[in-house]
């Protein structure tokens, strides 16, 4: 995370080009200078210098951003405006700390078997009287206003049983036998696939197995801490790198692969950065992350998949579009592979969207700090879907799973949503 140095000098590269302006999705719905990374960068440039104060209406801005990356992508200075976002995030959360419930929610998360992971249970099982069943695929939806949630908002189940406390992924909880002549793969499930998706997780392994691979689950897994770092807590998202670094250094194997992009992401590349401080875990972080693959890059690129296990071809095919993750795309550069497989899959007839990179709304906490923004951005996607015509949307992240299926929900769109791995 860039220093206070860092930070001035970067905002110095913005020659204020504008460029930036006209690729940010929350710029496309507020449609002032303040909502694009050259507005933010202006902003925080006049903090670090004095002119204004940290006030609630500087936050608000700040935090006006899904972190896309569109605008770092475009910037033909090469700025890095997400890096220099998140530095400025977290300026904020040294000066005014984290809400309370994100503090709970990181807690709980870093710390699974500890008593606040226990709460992350009770509340899955309370979640009846406050979220009705809106359809058995799609999710519930809060039957009133809750604060942070709203009404209306179409939400996720928290899982019964979470992935790893699933019984076949209890019998993967152990090292893969030395002298095995297959690849060795590790999976990492990341909170989504956890406590939201375990179907997702299945998915995965089956897909692994069909690919003749060996399997491990490592159990001490906790969260990748991308939600830490993006809300700012840089010292939450280094301690969930290292228990991370930790428990997967125990398993013995050639690749880890995750159904998440944005745990992907973080596996790659913000660990590295996270755990600089310290040579030694330095070199132990670079072997680690050399070893990450998206579930989608492993398939196609490392095992060979598409053409080997294909399931039978339906008699009639399902028409699927693809929506890219923005860490899949933009952080990891991944667009080939998911489409390869889709489109080599027996049963599916591909056909793509209009706008598949744009940004579904829900990165950067906007869908928890902005609610109403983070909404309309989606109501873009949820056009593009309804155009393509297709009848499942496919797409390798579960927030963006999450997401697309409120955006579907909100505005009428006849589609389902699905992970990748889960239609092949
Ligand atoms: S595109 Fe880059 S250089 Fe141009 S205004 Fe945006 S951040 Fe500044
Ligand atoms: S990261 Fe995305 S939402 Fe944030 S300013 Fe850049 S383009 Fe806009």
């Amino acid at each position: 995370m860039m220093n206070s140095e860092l930070l001035r000098k970067e905002i110095g590269r913005c020659v204020v080009c504008g460029t930036c302006r006209s690729v940010c999705p929350t710029t496309r719905v507020l449609n002032r200078e303040t909502s694009c990374a050259r507005g933010k960068l202006t902003l925080i440039g006049a903090l670090s210098n004095g002119e204004i104060q940290m006030s609630e209406e500087y936050v608000r801005h700040i935090k006006e951003c899904a972190l896309c990356g569109a605008c770092k992508d475009s910037c033909p200075n090469g700025v890095d405006t997400v890096g220099a976002f998140v530095a400025a995030r977290a300026e904020i959360v040294a000066k005014q700390g984290l809400p309370f419930a994100a503090q709970m929610i990181l807690k709980a998360l870093i710390d699974p078997g500890g008593l606040k992971g226990t709460a992350i249970k009770i509340a899955g099982a309370l979640q009846g009287l406050f979220l009705k069943d809106a359809s058995a695929e799609a999710g519930l939806v809060s039957r009133f206003s809750l604060p942070v949630i709203g009404g209306g908002r179409l939400l996720p189940p928290l899982a019964k049983q979470t992935f790893l406390e699933m019984s076949r992924v209890k019998t993967l909880a152990v090292p893969i036998a030395q002298g095995t002549s297959v690849k060795k793969v590790a999976f990492y499930a990341g909170c989504g696939v956890n406590y939201l998706m375990p179907q997702v997780g299945s998915a995965t392994l089956d897909v692994l197995e069909r690919a003749g691979v060996a399997i491990c689950v490592p159990p001490e897994q906790v969260c990748c801490g991308m939600p830490a770092y993006s809300m700012g807590d840089k010292d939450t998202a280094r301690a969930m790198a290292l228990k991370n670094l930790e428990a997967f250094e125990a398993y013995d194997v050639d690749y880890i692969t995750t159904s998440c992009a944005t745990c992907g992401h973080g596996l790659k590349k913000l660990f590295k950065e996270l755990l600089s401080d310290d040579p030694a875990l330095s070199r132990r972080v670079s072997a680690f992350s050399a070893k990450v693959r998206d579930i989608t890059e492993l398939l196609t690129n490392e095992l060979g998949f598409i053409g080997k296990a294909g399931a039978k071809a339906a008699e009639e095919k399902v028409t699927v579009t693809y929506h890219d993750p923005c860490h899949l795309n933009r952080a990891q550069g991944i667009r080939r592979e998911p489409r390869a497989l889709l489109a080599n899959a027996p049963s599916l007839s591909y056909k793509e969207m209009r706008f598949p990179c744009s940004c579904c709304g829900l990165g950067g906490g906007l869908s928890t700090t902005n609610y109403d923004l983070s909404i309309e951005i989606s109501r873009r996607k949820a056009e593009s879907i309804a155009l393509s015509g297709a009848q499942v949307v496919a797409t390798a992240c579960p927030g963006c799973i999450v997401q697309l299926r409120d955006a579907l929900h909100r505005y009428g769109v006849d589609a389902k949503v699905a992970h990748v791995v889960e239609l092949l």
